[in-house]
Protein backbone atom coordinates (compact mmCIF):
# COMPACT_ATOMS: atom_id res chain seq x y z
CA UNK A 1 0.00 0.00 0.00
CA UNK A 2 2.91 2.61 0.60
CA UNK A 3 3.68 3.80 -2.89
CA UNK A 4 4.85 7.03 -3.90
CA UNK A 5 2.07 6.92 -6.22
CA UNK A 6 -0.80 6.94 -3.66
CA UNK A 7 -1.87 9.48 -1.23
CA UNK A 8 -1.00 8.85 2.35
CA UNK A 9 -4.45 10.21 2.89
CA UNK A 10 -6.46 8.18 0.32
CA UNK A 11 -4.22 5.03 1.39
CA UNK A 12 -4.68 5.15 4.95
CA UNK A 13 -8.44 5.58 4.30
CA UNK A 14 -8.31 2.41 2.25
CA UNK A 15 -6.65 0.32 4.92
CA UNK A 16 -9.00 1.88 7.60
CA UNK A 17 -12.04 0.79 5.65
CA UNK A 18 -13.27 -2.65 6.15
CA UNK A 19 -12.09 -3.56 3.00
CA UNK A 20 -11.94 -7.65 3.00
CA UNK A 21 -9.06 -7.98 0.28
CA UNK A 22 -6.54 -6.27 -1.89
CA UNK A 23 -9.37 -5.82 -4.50
CA UNK A 24 -11.72 -3.97 -2.30
CA UNK A 25 -8.86 -1.82 -1.03
CA UNK A 26 -7.65 -1.03 -4.41
CA UNK A 27 -10.98 0.30 -5.66
CA UNK A 28 -11.58 2.59 -2.76
CA UNK A 29 -8.32 4.22 -3.48
CA UNK A 30 -9.51 4.31 -7.06
CA UNK A 31 -13.37 6.09 -5.78
CA UNK A 32 -11.24 8.69 -3.51
CA UNK A 33 -9.06 9.99 -5.73
CA UNK A 34 -11.71 10.35 -8.49
CA UNK A 35 -14.19 12.11 -5.92
CA UNK A 36 -10.62 13.98 -5.43
CA UNK A 37 -10.35 15.26 -9.27
CA UNK A 38 -14.03 15.59 -9.48
CA UNK A 39 -13.43 18.53 -6.57
CA UNK A 40 -10.31 19.51 -7.78
CA UNK A 41 -12.53 20.27 -11.45
CA UNK A 42 -15.64 21.81 -9.91
CA UNK A 43 -13.68 24.20 -7.25
CA UNK A 44 -11.46 25.85 -10.73
CA UNK A 45 -14.61 25.84 -13.03
CA UNK A 46 -16.58 27.46 -9.94
CA UNK A 47 -13.80 29.92 -9.63
CA UNK A 48 -13.45 30.91 -13.26
CA UNK A 49 -16.84 30.80 -13.39
CA UNK A 50 -17.40 33.36 -10.64
CA UNK A 51 -14.59 35.18 -11.19
CA UNK A 52 -14.79 36.11 -15.33
CA UNK A 53 -11.15 34.20 -15.03
CA UNK A 54 -11.11 32.93 -18.53
CA UNK A 55 -12.95 34.47 -22.13
CA UNK A 56 -12.74 32.97 -25.66
CA UNK A 57 -9.61 33.37 -27.41
CA UNK A 58 -7.59 34.15 -24.34
CA UNK A 59 -4.24 33.01 -24.50
CA UNK A 60 -3.35 31.74 -20.71
CA UNK A 61 0.35 31.56 -19.33
CA UNK A 62 -0.05 29.00 -16.51
CA UNK A 63 3.17 29.66 -14.27
CA UNK A 64 5.03 26.57 -13.22
CA UNK A 65 8.27 26.29 -11.50
CA UNK A 66 8.67 23.05 -10.59
CA UNK A 67 6.32 23.01 -7.23
CA UNK A 68 3.04 20.65 -6.53
CA UNK A 69 0.93 24.21 -6.95
CA UNK A 70 1.84 24.84 -10.04
CA UNK A 71 2.18 21.27 -11.26
CA UNK A 72 -1.75 20.55 -10.07
CA UNK A 73 -3.13 24.35 -11.93
CA UNK A 74 -1.34 23.17 -14.89
CA UNK A 75 -3.30 19.44 -15.24
CA UNK A 76 -6.44 20.29 -13.73
CA UNK A 77 -6.74 23.75 -16.65
CA UNK A 78 -5.46 21.00 -19.09
CA UNK A 79 -8.72 18.72 -17.89
CA UNK A 80 -11.04 21.87 -17.98
CA UNK A 81 -9.41 22.56 -21.71
CA UNK A 82 -11.57 19.81 -22.92
CA UNK A 83 -14.84 20.40 -21.41
CA UNK A 84 -15.04 24.40 -20.77
CA UNK A 85 -17.48 25.90 -22.65
CA UNK A 86 -14.66 28.21 -24.22
CA UNK A 87 -11.93 27.79 -26.26
CA UNK A 88 -8.33 29.12 -24.88
CA UNK A 89 -5.12 28.33 -24.79
CA UNK A 90 -2.40 27.01 -22.50
CA UNK A 91 1.21 27.70 -22.33
CA UNK A 92 3.14 26.94 -19.61
CA UNK A 93 6.04 28.76 -18.57
CA UNK A 94 8.84 28.60 -16.47
CA UNK A 95 11.71 30.94 -15.70
CA UNK A 96 15.07 29.15 -15.10
CA UNK A 97 16.58 31.41 -12.23
CA UNK A 98 19.78 29.87 -12.51
CA UNK A 99 19.85 28.99 -9.15
CA UNK A 100 22.55 26.38 -7.95
CA UNK A 101 21.42 22.99 -8.96
CA UNK A 102 18.57 24.01 -10.67
CA UNK A 103 17.60 20.70 -12.57
CA UNK A 104 17.07 22.47 -16.30
CA UNK A 105 15.67 19.30 -17.87
CA UNK A 106 12.80 18.10 -15.86
CA UNK A 107 10.41 20.79 -16.62
CA UNK A 108 11.44 20.34 -20.77
CA UNK A 109 10.81 16.70 -20.60
CA UNK A 110 7.79 16.77 -18.63
CA UNK A 111 5.92 19.30 -19.95
CA UNK A 112 6.95 17.53 -23.62
CA UNK A 113 5.51 14.45 -22.40
CA UNK A 114 2.52 16.46 -21.62
CA UNK A 115 2.39 18.02 -25.43
CA UNK A 116 1.27 21.46 -23.90
CA UNK A 117 2.93 24.15 -26.04
CA UNK A 118 5.57 25.74 -23.33
CA UNK A 119 8.44 28.07 -23.14
CA UNK A 120 11.55 28.27 -20.68
CA UNK A 121 12.87 31.58 -20.20
CA UNK A 122 16.18 31.08 -18.44
CA UNK A 123 17.57 34.39 -16.77
CA UNK A 124 19.98 34.91 -14.26
CA UNK A 125 18.76 36.79 -11.36
CA UNK A 126 20.07 34.49 -9.18
CA UNK A 127 23.77 36.50 -9.39
CA UNK A 128 22.15 39.25 -9.88
CA UNK A 129 20.33 39.00 -6.12
CA UNK A 130 23.20 37.58 -4.50
CA UNK A 131 25.71 40.64 -5.88
CA UNK A 132 23.28 43.06 -4.79
CA UNK A 133 21.53 41.42 -1.65
CA UNK A 134 24.38 41.39 1.62
CA UNK A 135 24.76 38.13 2.96
CA UNK A 136 22.17 36.94 5.66
CA UNK A 137 19.50 39.75 4.24
CA UNK A 138 16.29 38.11 2.63
CA UNK A 139 16.99 37.96 -0.80
CA UNK A 140 12.69 37.21 -2.02
CA UNK A 141 11.79 40.83 -2.55
CA UNK A 142 14.16 41.87 -5.16
CA UNK A 143 14.38 38.32 -6.66
CA UNK A 144 10.35 38.78 -7.21
CA UNK A 145 10.50 42.00 -8.23
CA UNK A 146 13.07 40.78 -10.85
CA UNK A 147 10.91 37.57 -11.72
CA UNK A 148 7.99 39.47 -12.01
CA UNK A 149 9.67 42.27 -14.74
CA UNK A 150 10.64 38.97 -17.04
CA UNK A 151 7.62 37.37 -16.90
CA UNK A 152 5.74 40.75 -17.85
CA UNK A 153 7.98 41.10 -20.88
CA UNK A 154 7.60 37.53 -21.68
CA UNK A 155 3.63 37.32 -21.44
CA UNK A 156 3.64 40.45 -23.97
CA UNK A 157 5.91 38.55 -26.00
CA UNK A 158 3.84 35.44 -26.09
CA UNK A 159 0.85 37.67 -26.76
CA UNK A 160 -0.83 36.54 -23.78
CA UNK A 161 -4.05 37.60 -22.69
CA UNK A 162 -4.37 36.54 -18.73
CA UNK A 163 -1.13 35.39 -16.56
CA UNK A 164 -2.30 32.08 -14.55
CA UNK A 165 -0.92 31.70 -10.77
CA UNK A 166 -0.78 28.55 -8.70
CA UNK A 167 -1.76 30.15 -5.25
CA UNK A 168 -4.73 28.82 -3.70
CA UNK A 169 -6.97 29.45 -0.75
CA UNK A 170 -4.58 28.92 2.27
CA UNK A 171 -2.66 31.24 -0.01
CA UNK A 172 -4.77 33.93 0.02
CA UNK A 173 -6.08 33.49 3.55
CA UNK A 174 -2.03 33.51 4.93
CA UNK A 175 -1.70 36.70 2.90
CA UNK A 176 -4.92 38.24 4.19
CA UNK A 177 -3.84 38.01 8.03
CA UNK A 178 -0.24 38.53 7.04
CA UNK A 179 -1.17 42.35 5.62
CA UNK A 180 -3.71 42.60 8.68
CA UNK A 181 -1.42 41.53 11.36
CA UNK A 182 1.68 43.18 9.60
CA UNK A 183 0.47 45.83 7.47
CA UNK A 184 -2.86 47.18 9.20
CA UNK A 185 -4.96 46.55 6.10
CA UNK A 186 -7.90 44.32 5.34
CA UNK A 187 -6.46 42.97 2.34
CA UNK A 188 -6.32 39.82 0.86
CA UNK A 189 -4.44 38.00 -2.22
CA UNK A 190 -7.45 38.49 -4.76
CA UNK A 191 -8.36 35.70 -7.67
CA UNK A 192 -8.06 38.39 -10.41
CA UNK A 193 -6.85 41.49 -10.78
CA UNK A 194 -4.51 43.67 -13.31
CA UNK A 195 -0.78 43.54 -12.76
CA UNK A 196 1.16 46.21 -10.88
CA UNK A 197 2.54 47.41 -14.44
CA UNK A 198 -1.40 48.17 -16.01
CA UNK A 199 -0.48 45.94 -18.69
CA UNK A 200 -1.46 42.23 -17.68
CA UNK A 201 -4.54 39.99 -15.79
CA UNK A 202 -3.65 37.71 -13.59
CA UNK A 203 -5.80 34.78 -12.50
CA UNK A 204 -5.80 32.17 -9.53
CA UNK A 205 -7.38 29.47 -10.30
CA UNK A 206 -7.02 27.42 -7.42
CA UNK A 207 -8.29 30.54 -5.27
CA UNK A 208 -11.05 27.80 -3.92
CA UNK A 209 -8.95 24.81 -3.80
CA UNK A 210 -7.28 23.83 -0.23
CA UNK A 211 -3.36 23.02 -0.46
CA UNK A 212 -4.28 19.49 1.21
CA UNK A 213 -6.14 18.58 -2.21
CA UNK A 214 -3.19 20.07 -3.67
CA UNK A 215 -0.48 17.80 -1.95
CA UNK A 216 -2.59 14.75 -2.25
CA UNK A 217 -3.00 15.27 -5.98
CA UNK A 218 0.42 16.10 -6.56
CA UNK A 219 1.01 12.22 -4.63
CA UNK A 220 -1.47 10.75 -6.61
CA UNK A 221 0.16 12.25 -10.18
CA UNK A 222 3.65 11.73 -8.93
CA UNK A 223 4.72 15.37 -10.38
CA UNK A 224 8.38 15.49 -10.95
CA UNK A 225 8.77 18.32 -8.13
CA UNK A 226 12.06 20.33 -8.05
CA UNK A 227 12.85 21.75 -4.41
CA UNK A 228 11.62 25.33 -3.87
CA UNK A 229 15.14 25.71 -1.23
CA UNK A 230 17.52 26.24 -3.97
CA UNK A 231 18.21 29.90 -3.55
CA UNK A 232 19.38 29.34 -0.07
CA UNK A 233 16.80 31.98 1.11
CA UNK A 234 14.69 31.66 4.61
CA UNK A 235 11.37 30.68 4.77
CA UNK A 236 9.65 33.92 5.50
CA UNK A 237 8.84 33.21 8.92
CA UNK A 238 5.58 35.47 9.39
CA UNK A 239 4.35 33.46 6.45
CA UNK A 240 4.95 30.56 8.26
CA UNK A 241 3.35 31.72 11.50
CA UNK A 242 0.50 32.38 10.27
CA UNK A 243 -0.16 28.78 8.50
CA UNK A 244 0.79 27.02 12.13
CA UNK A 245 -1.78 29.41 13.41
CA UNK A 246 -4.23 28.59 10.80
CA UNK A 247 -3.75 25.24 11.14
CA UNK A 248 -4.00 25.59 14.86
CA UNK A 249 -7.44 26.91 14.94
CA UNK A 250 -8.44 24.85 12.09
CA UNK A 251 -7.99 21.73 14.43
CA UNK A 252 -9.27 23.22 17.78
CA UNK A 253 -12.07 24.44 15.75
CA UNK A 254 -13.03 22.88 12.68
CA UNK A 255 -14.60 24.41 10.16
CA UNK A 256 -13.37 28.16 11.00
CA UNK A 257 -10.85 28.12 7.74
CA UNK A 258 -13.72 27.28 5.65
CA UNK A 259 -15.56 30.07 7.64
CA UNK A 260 -13.11 32.84 7.72
CA UNK A 261 -12.69 32.15 3.26
CA UNK A 262 -16.48 32.69 2.87
CA UNK A 263 -16.18 35.94 4.65
CA UNK A 264 -13.68 36.91 2.45
CA UNK A 265 -16.36 36.86 0.01
CA UNK A 266 -19.06 38.76 2.19
CA UNK A 267 -18.03 41.84 2.82
CA UNK A 268 -19.99 44.79 4.37
CA UNK A 269 -18.33 48.08 3.92
CA UNK A 270 -20.77 50.04 6.91
CA UNK A 271 -19.93 48.03 9.39
CA UNK A 272 -16.41 47.82 9.18
CA UNK A 273 -14.33 51.79 9.57
CA UNK A 274 -12.76 52.70 5.91
CA UNK A 275 -13.77 56.10 5.26
CA UNK A 276 -13.32 55.63 1.34
CA UNK A 277 -15.31 52.71 1.24
CA UNK A 278 -18.09 53.87 2.92
CA UNK A 279 -19.87 57.53 3.44
CA UNK A 280 -19.96 57.92 6.69
CA UNK A 281 -20.63 62.05 6.37
CA UNK A 282 -23.49 61.70 4.43
CA UNK A 283 -25.29 59.13 6.49
CA UNK A 284 -29.33 60.05 6.53
CA UNK A 285 -32.35 58.34 8.29
CA UNK A 286 -34.29 56.66 5.29
CA UNK A 287 -37.66 55.66 7.40
CA UNK A 288 -37.52 52.56 5.62
CA UNK A 289 -36.55 49.34 7.69
CA UNK A 290 -32.61 48.49 6.72
CA UNK A 291 -31.93 44.30 7.26
CA UNK A 292 -28.28 45.64 7.69
CA UNK A 293 -28.58 48.49 9.65
CA UNK A 294 -27.09 49.16 12.96
CA UNK A 295 -29.19 46.85 16.06
CA UNK A 296 -28.03 50.06 18.12
CA UNK A 297 -29.14 48.72 22.01
CA UNK A 298 -28.71 45.01 21.15
CA UNK A 299 -25.45 42.99 21.95
CA UNK A 300 -23.52 42.56 19.06
CA UNK A 301 -24.60 39.37 17.10
CA UNK A 302 -22.71 36.07 17.10
CA UNK A 303 -24.27 33.83 14.57
CA UNK A 304 -24.10 30.10 14.72
CA UNK A 305 -22.40 28.88 11.21
CA UNK A 306 -25.18 27.33 9.22
CA UNK A 307 -28.12 28.45 11.24
CA UNK A 308 -30.05 30.95 9.50
CA UNK A 309 -28.86 34.40 9.04
CA UNK A 310 -25.47 33.21 10.67
CA UNK A 311 -22.76 32.38 8.71
CA UNK A 312 -23.34 29.93 5.70
CA UNK A 313 -20.92 27.89 5.19
CA UNK A 314 -20.29 27.09 1.43
CA UNK A 315 -19.78 23.49 0.43
CA UNK A 316 -17.66 23.83 -2.34
S1 LIG B 1 12.58 31.95 -2.01
FE1 LIG B 1 14.36 32.17 -3.35
S2 LIG B 1 13.51 31.96 -5.43
FE2 LIG B 1 11.81 32.36 -4.06
S3 LIG B 1 11.54 34.58 -4.10
FE3 LIG B 1 12.88 34.13 -2.37
S4 LIG B 1 14.94 34.34 -3.18
FE4 LIG B 1 13.58 34.13 -4.94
Amino acid sequence: MNSPWIAPEIAEAAQAADAPDAAARALKIERETHKLEKRLCRQVGQAIMDFGMIEEGDRVMVCVSGGKDSYGMLDILLKMQHRAPVNFELIAVNLDQKQPGFPDHILPAYLKQLGVPFHIETQDTYSIVKKVIPEGKTMCSLCSRLRRGILYRVADELKITKIALGHHRDDMLQTFFLNMFFGGKLKGMPPKLVSDDGGHIVIRPLAYVTEKDLTRWAAHRAFPIIPCTLCGSQENLQRKQIGNMLRDWEKQYPGRIESMFTALQNVVPSHLMDTKRHDFQNIRTTGVPEPEGDTAFDAPDLPTPGAPGGVQLVQL
